[in-house]
């Protein structure tokens, strides 16, 4: 999915050269294919960014009932300034091939395919940086499953002659780090490993953004029999397969599977009034990330045409999965080697909810949320509704809309505001793929 950090976060890092204003390559990267109303995209560059074949009007319909409840349209919400609306959610899709467009085809392939000076070595795991004088100059790389060499580490030397680039991830990054020496010089000092610079935030304040999605199944919804899901094509109906295979063949650029069936989100941020009622808990993280940063977003959330979980364990239905993500946490984690030898086992904490203030945001936005996915649904049964929101423009509304009509929100007590803490501390995941307890 498409997505672009807010101006403010490039600014947050502090660094000369690497400010908002300091970043063509945010729009060199990038050829964009959306009809859009402002400079902050590119249109030459070897990544295409569109919708996709098709949004589907449950997406609009999502679209629509956002705005009723004070979440308004957008043409783009990845102008890095944009912190509280909807909008279609692009995709690095081509919008012609409908086939996806990402860093192996744009920068790897292509290159290989017509320059010689781009030397590719697959599963080569790399040991540490090799410096001279505090300067890096190579690295020093093992075979990924090293079975040769009676299991010994014998190393392979790449040596570079400008420099030297590292990006292996946020997981990685820190290891290789410390077995080069950069890190924290107590810890390298106890691991017997050479200080190159005594680094304190090595391997510290480790993040990812937490997803409220699974557990109970709580926003996955059965929608009408008429909609246009993927629920078919996920189950393996030959028929449905067939078709929408042929068609994505035949004609790439308007078809269901030039696309993922995420179609629409939006972000959002708290009124002051809200920001008040969600009191205390929330200040410090509110200051450190949000203060006078209208740019960041606290919260997105989206609908998947189809029910993103595993088909098998359904009946076959129609359904829409609404998810939620927090985009700035509180909790952090931390991963650090223990040993110098890179196949021995980490230490790593993921931090995962370790901090009450992530409870705030997520709680607040989980009402919203849930208005917004009632309120959808109930629209579309039993006839539908499909409002037209297409590339940004209202050409083809349905009949005649009545925000009152969906405008009844929700109350929540205090028992209800427990209960989805409970929910919260059950159903959180991102990157490790499962819920992880407050508790434990
Ligand atoms: C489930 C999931 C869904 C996501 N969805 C989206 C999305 O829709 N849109 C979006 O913008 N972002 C998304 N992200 C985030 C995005 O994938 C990451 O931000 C991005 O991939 C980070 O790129 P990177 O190059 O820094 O690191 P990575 O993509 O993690 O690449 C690091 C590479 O280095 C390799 N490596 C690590 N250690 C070594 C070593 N010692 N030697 C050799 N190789 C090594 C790894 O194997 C890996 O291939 C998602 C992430 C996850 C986990």
């Amino acid at each position: 999915m498409y997505t672009r950090a807010s101006a403010s976060d490039w600014n947050d890092f502090k660094q000369p050269s690497w400010t908002a204003k300091d970043l063509p390559l945010m729009k060199h990267l990038e050829t964009y294919q959306k009809p859009v109303n402002n400079d902050t995209h590119g249109y030459n560059g070897p990544i295409a960014i569109s919708n996709g074949g098709s949004v589907t009007a449950l997406a609009q319909d999502f679209l629509h009932t956002s705005d009723a409840v004070g979440i308004p349209f957008s043409d783009d919400l990845q102008d890095s300034n944009t912190s509280h609306t909807s909008e279609i959610w692009a995709k690095y899709i081509n919008r012609h091939t409908g086939r996806c467009s990402g860093t192996a085809t744009a920068y790897i392939h292509s290159v290989m395919d017509t320059q010689s000076n781009l030397y590719l070595c697959t599963n080569a795991h790399i040991n540490h940086i090799i410096f001279k004088d505090n300067k890096a100059i190579g690295v020093a790389y093992i075979p990924m499953h090293n079975r040769m060499h009676g299991g010994k580490l014998v190393e392979t030397i790449v040596k570079g002659r400008k420099c030297v680039v590292l990006s292996s991830g946020m997981l990685g990054m820190p290891q290789i780090l410390e077995r080069s020496g950069m890190g924290n010089k107590e810890l390298l000092k106890k691991l017997d490993i050479k200080v190159v610079s005594d680094l304190l935030g090595v391997g510290e304040e480790y993040q990812d953004h937490y997803t409220m999605l699974l557990r109970r199944w709580c926003l996955v919804y059965h929608v009408s029999n008429e909609s246009q899901t993927l629920d078919n094509f996920l189950w393996g109906v030959p028929k449905v397969q067939c078709e929408l295979f042929q068609e994505w063949e035949v004609s790439p650029e308007k078809v269901h599977l030039s696309s993922n069936a995420i179609n629409a989100r939006f972000k959002i941020c708290p009124t002051k009034e809200e920001l008040k009622e969600m009191g205390p808990e929330l200040n410090k993280f509110w200051d450190k990330y949000f203060k006078d940063k209208p740019d960041k977003p606290v919260m997105f959330g989206s609908i998947v045409s189809g029910a993103y979980v595993d088909h098998t364990l359904l009946p076959p239905r129609k359904y829409i999965t609404m998810f939620q993500y927090l985009e700035y946490l509180a909790s952090h984690g931390k991963i650090h080697i223990q040993l110098q030898s890179p196949y021995k086992e980490l230490f790593f904490n993921s931090g995962f909810m370790n901090n009450k203030a992530d409870f705030v945001p997520i709680r607040w936005s989980y009402k919203p949320s849930v208005d917004i996915d009632i309120k959808t649904v109930k629209e579309l049964q039993p006839d539908g509704l499909s409002v037209g929101i297409y590339m940004g423009t209202w050409h083809q509304p349905g009949e005649q809309y009545d925000a009152l009509k969906v405008h009844e929100s929700i109350k929540y007590s205090a028992e209800d505001d427990m209960a989805i803490n409970n929910w919260i501390s059950g159903s959180c995941f991102h990157l490790l793929l499962s819920h992880v307890s407050v508790d434990e």
